[in-house]
C-alpha cells in the first residue's frame, strides 16, 4: 500500500456537504483505505472574477491503485458530484487533486505528481501539516516545514468543522 495525499476543495453549492460526500466516496474506493482527514479551512478564491470563498481539506489514504487509476477515480467522484469541467479555475462544486503518491514523481500529459501548484498554496500546505508526520518531505527532499515557512497563512481560516476522522 502506498500513502497518497488528496486535496479537496469546493466553493459552489453546499461546500461542506460536498466535501463530506467526497470523503465518503474516497473511503469506499477499491484497494484503498482512508486514514485521516484534516479540519476544514476557509480560503479566498484564486481565479477569474469574484467567487465565493473555498472550503478546503486534505485527506491521507493508503492505496494499491496505480496513480493514474487513482486520478480516474478522483475525477469520477468530481463528476458524480456535478462538477462541470469548463473553464480551468472557475468556481466548482468539487475539486480533488492528487498531491503526493508515496515518493513517486510523475510528469505525464494527464498527471503531474507532486501536484505542481501545491508548494505555493497555503490551503494545501496547512491542512497537510495537520495530518502528516513532522518530517514529511517531497520526493526531491524539500521538507513540508520549509515550504510552510515560505507560505504565509494570509486569508486562510481553520474552522472548527470536522469532516471525518482525526
Ligand atoms: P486545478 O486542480 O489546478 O484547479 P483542474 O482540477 O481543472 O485544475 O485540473 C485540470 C487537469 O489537471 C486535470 O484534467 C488533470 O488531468 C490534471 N492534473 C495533472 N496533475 C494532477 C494532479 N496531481 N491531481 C489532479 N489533477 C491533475
Ligand atoms: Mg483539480
Amino acid at each position: 500500500m502506498t500513502p497518497a495525499y488528496i486535496a479537496l476543495g469546493s466553493n459552489l453549492g453546499n461546500p461542506e456537504l460536498q466535501l463530506r460526500e467526497a470523503t465518503t466516496a474516497l473511503d469506499s474506493l477499491p484497494e484503498s483505505r482512508l486514514l485521516k482527514v484534516s479540519s476544514l479551512y476557509r480560503s479566498l478564491a484564486v481565479g477569474p472574477g469574484r467567487q465565493p470563498d473555498y472550503l478546503n481539506a486534505v485527506a491521507l489514504m493508503t492505496t494499491d491503485l496505480p496513480p493514474i487509476t487513482l486520478l480516474d477515480a478522483l475525477q469520477d467522484i468530481e463528476h458524480q458530484q456535478g462538477r462541470v469541467r469548463d473553464v480551468v479555475w472557475e468556481a466548482r462544486t468539487l475539486d480533488l487533486d492528487l498531491l503526493l503518491y508515496g515518493d513517486v514523481q510523475i510528469e505525464s500529459l494527464r498527471l503531474t505528481v507532486p501536484h505542481p501548484r501545491m508548494q505555493q498554496r497555503n490551503f494545501v500546505l496547512y491542512p497537510l501539516r495537520e495530518i502528516s508526520d513532522t518530517n514529511l518531505a517531497l520526493p526531491n527532499g524539500t521538507k513540508l516545514d520549509t515550504l510552510l515557512q515560505q507560505c504565509p497563512a494570509d486569508g486562510l481560516v481553520k474552522t472548527p468543522g470536522k469532516l471525518y476522522k482525526s
